[in-house]
């Protein structure tokens, strides 16, 4: 059997204890820490092999934001021993190769159908089951159903009128084809200041015979300071694998950097802040927003930082005109800052020229191009960095239907705030579990920490639940209500719901409003959830295995 009939070979079983949606980061651990544990578990991925958005997200310039060393699983010392990552950020295809190697080592793929998108998800009330349905038909059984789809997995193609019209080609950087884009002498178009624009704008303008980037709201960013790891400091990393582990897990965000300085920014002369921030500035990454306690939460302390960043981007980018652009004036980091190589230089070269859509709007795109309310801009290629359907768009991808046929796109759709309970059940949704839910620490964390975390609850749920002889955990509505209160309070005590961003839904044209992260912390996260668990799953019902189970 060849390598690639493996990957894409069908599994006969069609019932399982458990299924899960999604083969990237989420998937595979959930999938190992099920299957360690006997259960019987199927996964299902779109995509033709693992990876989930690593395997999508091959734009230019595609690399993880989180340092290598902590952007990877701790749930197995060896795995962490015997992986060495090149530089201080990891590019899309070494992830990709880890995630590959992770699979081999443990041999995921076995359990895995590839190429197979799930159309929906139905609780069946009378049987206790999930009941599963393919795109191509396929029904599947299963007692609990596992999403790990990602909160970054729905693109966001703003619907403008014409783009069918366009001649030439055109891109999301969430879907970029496997063959490069061959981009030298054209004239390219990038929509989209975020992540995904910051750092393939850099990258195309080299190649590119023009780029137009076509920028609605500026990004904040800060140096990324990338450079090839040094074998003493990956010495010693492994040497420290369970301290890494330790304070990664405990940390507020999962990453290692702490707290600078536990006193508000407005405690420090305007001299000490500037000696402060130029520190972190020549560190590298992410880590200005930690400089101070109150920057995050007191707009006068976070215009300290935003001053900051605006001077240094008034220091790079040489035409003034260009350079009021690029500052961004809303609150420091309430959108995602981004790390970025070489962004701002960017604009400093002849070939390339910012667009301000805030003050005229893309009306449409033409055959030939972009039309704002000004100008047509004519253009050969066409890259949408316009972000994703964040947090719940990946889950309304499939038709999960509940308790009588309530599906989870009707249970939420009501705003302004998500109601789950933990970001991990629903209820009105026996049986069924999120990974990364939408008001857990997700997207706000070092992800793979927060994956962990969840796969490892959610592996220790079932085995209880096995133990006891359950057959039926459901979340209580009264500590979902709870639950999404105390979101919404600790979210409001910061900036983060003061600007409008992907983490609020802002970004999605009729999408309900409410900020979708947990932002207590990754750690104090982890010990409210280990609490839920040792009182016997508090805020959950359940309920003992029924002898009259019948499965058609
Ligand atoms: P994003 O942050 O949502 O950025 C989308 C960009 O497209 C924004 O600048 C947005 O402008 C613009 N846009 C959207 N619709 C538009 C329209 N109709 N007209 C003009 N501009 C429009 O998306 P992203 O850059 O893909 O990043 C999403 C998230 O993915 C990141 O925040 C990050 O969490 C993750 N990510 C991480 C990395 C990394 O680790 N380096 C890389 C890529 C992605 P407005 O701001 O005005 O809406």
């Amino acid at each position: 059997m060849t390598f690639t009939q493996h990957k894409s070979q069908k599994n006969a079983n069609t019932d399982f204890d458990a299924v899960i949606i999604g083969a990237g980061f989420s998937g595979l651990y959930m999938l190992y820490r099920l299957r360690e544990a006997g259960f019987s578990v199927q996964a299902y991925d779109a995509a033709p092999d693992v990876g989930g958005v690593w395997y999508a997200n091959r734009y230019p310039g595609a690399k993880c934001d989180s340092e290598s060393i902590i952007y990877n699983y701790m749930f197995s010392e060896e795995l962490y021993q015997e992986w060495t990552w090149s530089s201080r950020y990891p590019e899309q295809a070494e992830i990709l190769s880890y995630l590959n190697y992770v699979a081999d080592k443990f041999d995921l793929r076995r359990d895995i159908q590839f190429n197979t998108r799930m159309r929906a998800a139905h609780y069946d009330e009378v049987n206790n089951r999930w009941r599963l349905q393919t795109e191509d038909g396929t029904h599947i059984t299963a007692t609990y159903f596992i999403t790990g789809v990602g909160n970054l997995s729905s693109s966001n193609i703003p619907k403008f009128k014409g783009l069918d019209s366009f001649e030439g080609d055109w891109y999301h950087t969430g879907h970029w084809p496997h063959e490069k884009v061959d981009f030298k002498g054209k004239r390219v178009g990038v929509i989209g200041t975020g992540s995904s624009g910051i750092q393939s704008i850099p990258v195309i303008a080299e190649e590119a015979g023009h780029l137009f980037v076509f920028q609605r709201t500026p990004g904040y960013c800060t140096p990324a300071r990338n450079h090839a790891y040094d074998p003493e400091f990956i010495r010693q990393t492994k040497a420290n694998y369970s301290e890494i582990k330790r304070q990664t897990r405990e940390s507020a965000t999962g990453y290692l950097h702490k707290l600078i300085h536990d006193r508000s920014a407005l405690a420090d002369s305007p001299e000490e802040r500037q000696r402060e921030y130029q520190k972190v500035w020549d560190r590298g990454g992410f880590g200005l927003g930690t400089t101070y306690n109150d920057l995050i939460i007191n707009p006068t302390a976070n215009e300290t930082v935003a001053e900051f960043i605006r001077s240094k981007i008034g220091e790079t980018v040489k035409d003034p005109k260009t350079a009021e652009l690029l500052k961004p004036t809303y609150y420091f980091a309430a959108k995602r800052p981004v790390l970025d190589t070489n962004y701002y230089e960017t604009y400093n070269r002849d070939n390339v020229t910012l667009v301000d859509v805030k003050s005229a709007p893309i009306t449409e795109i033409t055959p030939k191009g972009i039309k704002t309310t000004e100008e047509e801009y004519a253009l050969d290629i066409l890259v949408f960095a316009t972000g994703y359907d964040a947090m719940t768009g990946p889950l309304f991808k499939i038709d999960i239907r509940g308790k009588d046929g309530i599906s989870l796109k009707e249970k939420w759709a009501g705003g302004p705030q998500t109601r789950t309970y933990l970001g991990i059940a629903n209820a009105g949704f026996p049986n069924m579990f999120m990974i990364t839910g939408p008001e857990s620490p997700s997207s706000l964390s070092n992800v793979p920490v927060s994956i962990e975390q969840h796969v490892e609850w959610i592996g220790d749920c079932l085995e209880y639940l096995r133990e006891h002889g359950i057959t039926t955990i459901e979340a209580k509505a009264e500590a979902e209500e709870a639950w999404s209160a105390h979101c919404r309070e600790v979210a409001d005590a910061t900036l983060y719901t003061k600007t409008d961003s992907w983490y609020t839904g802002a970004n999605i044209e009729g999408k309900p409003r409410g900020f979708l992260i947990y932002v207590g912390g990754v750690g104090a996260y982890r010990k409210i959830c280990d609490e839920v668990a040792a009182k016997g799953y508090e805020g959950f019902s359940l309920t003992p295995t029924s002898a009259k189970e019948t499965i058609s």
